[in-house]
């Protein structure tokens, strides 16, 4: 716990789940809709309400992961990793997740440490339950992580008291998060930049990835007081063939898990500055749009037990955007890795996830300006 509150010592030591109104927008925000609506993309220059920060860093770095599930005390302890200790899960990729300004990922499950409350499973093909206990939280603050998105289908796997717990020991670990009904969304200052989280997913108690206004209303409120917004959402359909980008609404076991496309321009006109999508447990293309960075989802990161990685469900990118103080897209890396079951995730020599980046890019997105070489690196064309 000390390391923890040592390296969250480096921010400014708000509590984890600010509601809105601390990232609220006291000024008419017309003009800035107005601008964004018109395509110009750098309006956000002329509007900042605030005078800008001065750390003499004009690029800043925010790393994007994607599930992060370190064993689950449900169906049996058996399906934790030995000895009941997380840390050698993250030991290999923390020298590269420490190394940015801001390091996201999707905390995909529960902290508790009880089974009490696990939701019932009819079908164990398709349900699973996901409850880590309270300590791993230790794991993700020492491994470089800063910000975790709470909004995905495991968030609710222990009910009202798993999100209560959670909730908790995130706030308790100095750990920003967000996602929940109860929390929309979150910010933090570090080195005189202030950045603005939120997180959006399609299941209960969650904020919802299919209303666009809502959405809206949450990325402009972070926008008017903060430097950078990032965008997290949970979306899109699961699976080894569910790669590709439909343009359209995604249906999963008869829900719809948003269109992604559509949501990612959305929260961008309203403001959004790198959008990181994940849920698909494969990843997806990446995207440019009006400046800003997009990955539609950024695959299985560290899931020990219960989540398949076989296959394309086995390899994941951890990117590294590279933005200017506006928020504004300057470059990107792909950290290509890969998983073997029961192992943690480690640096992936034959780069297969940056091929894959590559192609599902020119297939789905065959328009954006963007070059990914073979070494990972993502440039304007
Ligand atoms: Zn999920």
């Amino acid at each position: 716990m000390k390391t923890a509150i040592k390296i969250i010592g480096i921010i400014i030591p708000i509590l984890s789940c600010v509601f809105f109104l601390q990232c609220k927008n006291n000024t008419s925000s017309s003009d800035r809709d107005q601008k964004r609506n018109n395509n110009n993309i750098d309006n956000k220059e002329s509007n900042i309400q605030h005078p800008p920060s001065n750390t003499g860093n004009d690029t800043i770095t925010i790393i994007g992961v994607g599930d992060i599930m370190l064993g689950s005390l449900v169906p049996s302890k058996s399906y934790l990793p030995a000895n009941n200790d997380c840390t050698p899960l993250l030991e290999p990729t923390t020298p590269i997740l420490k190394n940015a300004d801001i390091t996201f990922g999707n905390f995909e499950g529960v902290f508790t440490d009880t089974k009490v409350g696990a939701k019932e499973c009819n079908n164990p093909n398709t349900c699973f339950t996901f409850g880590m206990p309270s300590k791993y939280i230790n794991c993700l603050v020492d491994a470089g992580f800063n910000v975790l998105s709470i909004a995905n289908n495991h968030s609710g796997d222990f009910g009202e008291k798993g999100k209560e717990n959670t909730v908790r020991v995130m706030k308790e670990a100095g750990m920003y998060f967000a996602g929940l009904e109860s929390c929309p969304s979150t910010t933090a200052v570090k080195d005189g930049i202030k950045y603005g989280f939120c997180a959006f997913a399609p299941n209960r108690n969650t904020i919802q990835i299919t209303d666009y206004d809502n959405a809206q209303k949450i990325v402009k409120e972070l926008d008017a007081d903060c430097d950078i917004v990032i965008v997290s959402f949970h979306g899109g359909a699961e699976g080894t063939g569910r790669q590709r980008i439909t343009r359209n609404y995604e249906y999963f076991l008869g829900e719809n898990r948003g269109n992604v496309y559509k949501f990612a321009r959305k929260v961008i006109d309203a403001g959004a500055d790198v959008v990181f999508g994940h849920g698909p447990h494969v990843t997806r293309a990446v995207d440019m749009y009006k400046n800003r960075f997009i990955i539609y989802s950024l695959g299985n990161f560290c899931t020990y037990s219960k989540i398949n990685i076989r296959g394309v469900c086995g390899i994941a990118p951890i990117v590294k955007v590279f933005v200017d103080r506006n928020g504004k897209f300057l470059k990107a890396k792909i950290i290509p890795t890969y998983q073997v079951k029961h192992k943690p995730p480690r640096i992936d020599q034959e780069k297969k996830v940056i091929k894959k980046i590559q192609e599902l890019t020119k297939q789905d997105i065959p328009e954006v300006e963007l070059n990914i070489n073979d070494d990972g690196l993502i440039t304007r064309k």
